[in-house]
């Protein structure tokens, strides 16, 4: 007599169990794939990051980011109503032990335009800044300026550099709690020597996705450590507290991203930003004007509530 097989039983067939999951996985990856290009596409759209004829040169550290940056970019690139170049630019700082060879022979396979450009700012750091001290500062001014240059040589208008939403957010609470600022990182802007325009395509992008992204795509990830660099503790406590809230406050940390394109200057203490000197009545009501009294959370009760409380006691 054959034994009856309910439909829910768990796949108990190894080779259909495998196939299964690697459905699941390619599903997976899919939708992964989909969220990254259209999550990259509104943010070149929200700050029009992009526009026809442009040369955006991809700057590519050999990190998963940049690797993501650049593969998204291509995707978007065949998709795109309008015409852009791209050239990925890595700068080998000569770093003890850089492996020199993998980003070339990737991007060769990839079959788009690159440039590597050969600078020692490794030894000059070494040299200029004491042993003991941070040496990131003078490493990115100099390799800001190496940047700027090369894409002046290779005729690129845009530089698009691989952070992403977990960068902008660092910074801003890197800002806020250690240099008494309300200042993040721009999606988009103008750089230094007033030339080119820098863009993150990455800005709407949480690192998690990237760091799947690589894994999925087997990207040859370069390691960040090769310069002997101590880890910026203070970016490190961010991170933690950030990775902290996703785990105890789902939805925080998209809120408090979200609260960085909706800025009411009125309602800071900024008198630069706003003309609170200069602020007069006009009798007119506005409608949109200040809630803080209607929507205290709960620091301070609203009338009705204590009235209520009030009465309960009695
Ligand atoms: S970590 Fe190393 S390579 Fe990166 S900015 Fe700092 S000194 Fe330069």
């Amino acid at each position: 007599m054959n034994a009856i097989v309910s439909p829910l039983a768990p796949v108990t067939d190894p080779a259909k169990a495998d196939a299964a999951k690697a459905e699941k996985a390619a599903y997976e990856n899919n939708k992964l794939h989909k969220r990254l290009c259209r999550l990259v596409g509104q943010a070149i759209g929200d700050f029009n990051m992009i526009e026809e004829g442009d040369k955006v040169m991809v700057c590519l550290s050999g990190g998963k980011d940049s690797y993501a940056l650049l593969d998204i970019l291509m995707t978007l690139r065949e998709r795109a109503p309008i015409h852009f170049d791209i050239v990925a630019v890595n700068l080998d700082q000569k770093q003890p032990n850089f492996p020199d060879h993998i980003l070339p022979a990737y991007l060769e396979k990839l079959g788009i335009p690159f440039h590597i450009e050969n600078q020692d700012t490794y030894s000059i750091v070494k040299r200029l800044v004491p042993e003991g001290k941070t040496t990131c500062s003078l490493c990115s001014r100099l390799r800001r300026g190496i940047l700027y240059r090369v894409a002046d040589e290779l005729g690129c208008n845009k530089i698009a550099l691989g952070h992403h939403r977990d960068d902008i957010l660092e910074t801003f609470f890197l800002n806020m709690f250690f240099g008494g600022k309300l200042k993040g990182m721009p999606a988009k802007l103008v750089s230094d020597d007033g030339k080119h325009m820098v863009i993150r395509p990455l800005a709407y992008v949480k690192e998690e996705d990237t760091e799947r992204y690589a894994a999925v795509k087997g990207f040859p990830i370069i390691p960040c450590d090769l310069c002997g660099s101590q880890e910026n503790l203070q970016r490190k406590q961010i991170k933690n507290m950030l990775r902290g809230w996703e785990k105890t406050n789902p939805g925080r940390v998209e809120s408090v991203f979200s609260s960085l394109s909706t800025v009411v200057p009125s309602h800071l203490m900024d008198r630069n930003l706003f003309g609170f000197a200069d602020l007069k009545t006009d009798g007119v009501p506005n409608p949109l004007g200040d809630i803080a009294f209607d929507e205290e959370p709960c620091s301070t009760p609203a009338a009705g509530l204590t009235t209520i409380s009030l009465q309960r006691q009695d």
